[in-house]
């Protein structure tokens, strides 16, 4: 089969590589589509795993199943997540799913032809479709569930103003859940095609990030947000997001800046506020629930943040409209044709 192997984000190659064989515990899936993530092209987050296929944001199809699984057959529309939890460690108990300290399995990428699921995956990470999903919704599933979870922590909720830093395709699924939920959005970025996206997605209150952002904020909202959600790593937004924050509020990263980045908290001040600092990294099965019900519903549409459909070949030239970011929202790569 090919794959798209990634050594870094200049060097992408396309491989051949044996096709699996499922074990008596695994299955095979087709690969029909893979969204390029925002931390696929994160190099420090992924060069010590490196070379990888990457992919974890998959519409497949089951073609063939070990002959213990009894779940799937052959035929069935597929997401599965990239790792799933054990549900029964400390971690998993407390609701901290992201961190158990049973995940041993990851799922091989999704730049590829075909996919050999793991027998825990089988077992919990793989959800069938709803009839009418496509699999190129089926790719927003897990991004979805992340910014669902990252808002669930935050404890974001109807009538409350959120602000949220950075409209990549996150930021914008951040911006199109909060309007599900009614709250009003404030949004910034430098780039005015995603600020338009914004709008158009549900935010009312658009902010270039190179304009003094706590003073435009509070001029078009009459006040702070209850909520501010960091979907950029860019330092400058955190000094923003601290300026930004109302009293009770939250301040959420879901971006980060680069390991060895430093960050002040002014500590002091929030300590009066009840301010909460909050981090959020992955998500847990309820939240992939969440989504597929989301997406499937049509609660929360997608289609207008693709920008961008490929062929496996054009793996690398997908990273690079993803790195540039200037004309990309998100890109979708279709190791195969769909069968009509
Ligand atoms: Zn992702
Ligand atoms: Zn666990």
């Amino acid at each position: 089969m090919k794959v798209s192997r990634w050594y870094n984000n200049a060097d992408i190659r396309l491989e051949e590589a044996p096709t699996p064989i499922p074990g008596p515990k695994e299955m095979l899936v087709k690969v029909f589509a893979c969204g390029i993530c925002g931390s696929d092209i994160v190099e420090w987050y992924r060069l010590p795993r490196a070379p990888l296929i990457q992919g974890h944001e998959i519409g497949a199809m089951v073609v063939e199943t070990g002959s213990s699984v009894k779940k799937f057959k052959a035929g069935d529309r597929v997401f599965i997540a990239p790792k799933v939890a054990c549900l029964e460690c400390e971690y998993c108990r407390n609701g901290h799913h992201p961190v158990c300290s049973n995940i041993k399995d990851r799922l091989p990428g999704g730049y590829a032809e075909f996919i050999l699921v793991p027998e825990a995956l089988v077992e919990k990470g793989t959800y069938r479709l709803p009839d009418k999903m496509t699999y190129e919704q089926s790719t927003f599933i897990e991004p979805l569930a992340c910014v669902i979870r990252a808002q669930r922590l935050g404890g974001i909720a109807r009538n409350q103003s959120v602000l949220i830093m950075g409209c990549g395709m996150s930021g914008l699924l951040h911006v199109k859940l909060a309007r599900a939920k009614g709250c009003t959005i404030a949004v910034t970025d430098v780039n005015p095609r995603r600020l338009a996206l914004a709008k158009k997605s549900g935010a009312s209150i658009i902010i270039d990030a190179t304009e003094a952002v706590p003073d435009r904020l509070y001029a078009e909202n009459g006040r702070k947000a209850d909520a501010v959600i960091l979907c950029t790593s860019a330092l400058s937004a955190i000094d923003q997001a601290w300026k930004c924050v109302d009293k009770g509020g939250v301040v959420v990263f879901f971006a980060v800046p680069a390991p060895g980045k430093q960050v002040t908290i002014p500590i002091n001040d929030f300590w009066t506020k009840e301010i909460r600092v909050l981090t959020s990294y992955y998500c847990g099965p309820d939240d992939i629930t969440s989504a597929i019900e989301m997406l499937g519903s049509g609660s929360i549409i997608i289609e207008d943040l693709i920008t961008h459909r490929l062929p496996l070949e054009e793996t690398a030239k997908g990273f690079k409209l993803v790195l540039d970011g200037q004309d990309s929202i998100k890109v979708i790569i279709n190791p195969n044709p769909e069968e009509k």
